[in-house]
């Protein structure tokens, strides 16, 4: 059971033991929207699909016969998918089985490549960062509002930057944006971001090394932290703090997840051409 820490359970009344058996047995259907975050192949027929619910947070389940062409599942597993779905799930079992998935919206329909390029990178961003089997109804709206808007016009180097504020924000690793953490300043005219230790100092604070935050850089997070999704890609950011937000971004969230996202590459190599 790698990866299940049991996280979640622990708010739920007791199971007395004569029970237990019983509910394991029964194994409850449950019906949720969900966001669709990646699939990958299992056995021959089968997949194993990865979404985040609305209410109960990260879940894997198993989509028996997903790979076939005629399954029911076709059209609703793509990443990034809002959907109604069903799932059993079992006691003590970190895996689910998947009854039925109702695509609701779907990115796929955009045919910018830029845009598609970044729904494998959102979803990816939001799996990361998902506990599994912890509730977050916030990061799920987040996701949902961000595939509402998907379908419109969209400036898409806008909504990336906003959505990587927002889903570092709720990990609890934005630093605030109020105050320089040294001497409690305004930092509106720019700073220094730290993002080994998620702090930001003013200009007159700011020791070498950091991450330089533009006076643009800190109006356009100022803004994001009080705009909805789906008006972000109306949110004003000059092409130099796009760039600097990027690269900011880019190593918090490295040094957040230890890792670099496998996506990166995608639109790395999509900017190459
Ligand atoms: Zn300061």
């Amino acid at each position: 059971m790698a990866g299940y820490n049991g996280g979640g359970l622990g708010s739920l009344p007791t199971t007395r033991s004569s029970d237990a058996g019983r509910h394991a047995l029964a194994m409850p259907l449950y019906t949720t929207d969900a966001l669709i975050l990646r699939t990958y192949q299992l056995g021959e027929a089968d997949r194993i699909v990865v979404f985040l619910t609305s209410d109960r947070g990260k879940k894997r389940g198993v989509a028996n016969g997903a790979r076939r062409q005629k399954s029911r599942f076709v059209g609703g597993l793509e990443p990034f998918t809002l959907a109604r779905l069903a799932y059993f799930e079992r006691e003590r079992r970190d895996l689910v089985r998947l009854s039925y998935v109702d695509p609701l919206r779907s990115p796929m329909v955009s045919s910018d490549v830029d845009v598609l390029g970044h729904v494998g990178y959102f979803a990816e961003l939001i799996d990361e960062c998902a506990p599994e089997a912890d509730p977050s109804a916030t990061l799920f709206r987040l996701g949902a509002a961000v595939v509402d808007s998907l379908g419109g016009e969209i400036r898409i180097e806008q909504l990336a930057r906003y959505v990587e504020y927002w889903v570092l924000r709720l990990q609890g690793v934005y630093p605030s944006l109020l105050a320089c953490h040294r001497c409690g300043g305004d930092v509106i005219g720019g700073g220094r971001l730290d993002p080994a230790g998620g702090a930001l100092s003013c200009t007159g604070c700011a020791t070498d090394g950091g991450l330089a935050l533009s006076p643009a850089s800190m109006r356009f997070l100022r803004a994001a932290a009080a705009t909805a999704p789906a008006d972000a890609s109306g949110l004003t950011l000059p092409a130099r703090a796009a760039r600097e937000l990027e690269r900011a971004h880019r190593q918090l969230i490295s040094s957040h997840l230890e890792k670099e996202l496998r996506s990166l590459r995608v639109l790395r190599a999509m900017r190459a051409t």
